[in-house]
């Protein structure tokens, strides 16, 4: 019934999380008929997207390349931040949650995946050693283990605690108050501002 060109760009945007098929067709046919400019625009900005765009070489944040092909993110940039302070997420998506309660007046390292056994992701798939080499150059003193409330996220909060704690830093976990399971990204500010400010020290078992 569709062009190929269309069935295509369906097929493609219903990969995208949250999107089905039926809202894919829902955004083609609406670039396709009325809004030609939107889809200009859009073509243009997801063909620089890959060049233009990349984890932040400190803290794997997302971050625009500069002119010399670094790419720093404004947190890392901002001077007003307490460089002692590291709030260790799981995403990007985590790292915007933590950043809109408001209670985290230092600076970011976004680990990517978390530790999980069970699907085969032990701790050589975790950036430990890019971690370690950026409490060592900043002087961090706190890391403020942030990965959701799950099996893989208590995990990863231990794995972290055995890995910094002989560097002689702090290393504490959100308190409780985000649901068991729960998301970060859709707890409420309230409350994550609060589970940050209750953090407690992880105990490493000997
Ligand atoms: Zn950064």
């Amino acid at each position: 019934m569709l062009p190929d060109r269309l069935r295509t760009l369906i097929h493609l945007l219903s990969r995208l999380p949250g999107v089905g098929e039926k809202t894919a067709q829902r955004y083609v046919l609406f670039l396709a008929g009325e809004e030609g400019a939107l889809a200009a625009d859009l073509g243009r900005e997801l063909t620089a997207l890959a060049d233009a765009v990349r984890p932040c070489e400190r803290c794997r944040n997302l971050a625009e390349v500069d002119e010399q092909g670094h790419a720093t993110c404004s947190i890392c940039k901002d001077n007003r931040r307490d460089g002692t302070l590291l709030c260790v997420v799981a995403r990007v998506q985590d790292l915007l949650a933590v950043e809109r309660s408001g209670a985290m007046r230092g600076r970011y390292f976004v680990l990517g995946r978390l530790l999980s056994p069970l699907d085969g992701v032990g701790p050589d798939e975790l950036p430990l050693a890019m971690l370690a080499a950026r409490i060592q150059q900043d002087g961090v003193k706190e890391v403020i283990v942030a990965t959701p409330p799950s099996v893989d996220g208590e995990a990863t909060a231990l794995l972290l605690a055995q890995e910094l704690t002989p560097l002689g830093i702090r290393v504490s976990r959100i308190a409780s108050g985000v649901p068991h399971g729960g998301d970060l990204e859709f707890s409420d500010q309230i409350t994550l501002g609060r589970a940050i400010s209750g953090r407690r020290s992880v105990d490493v078992p000997r």
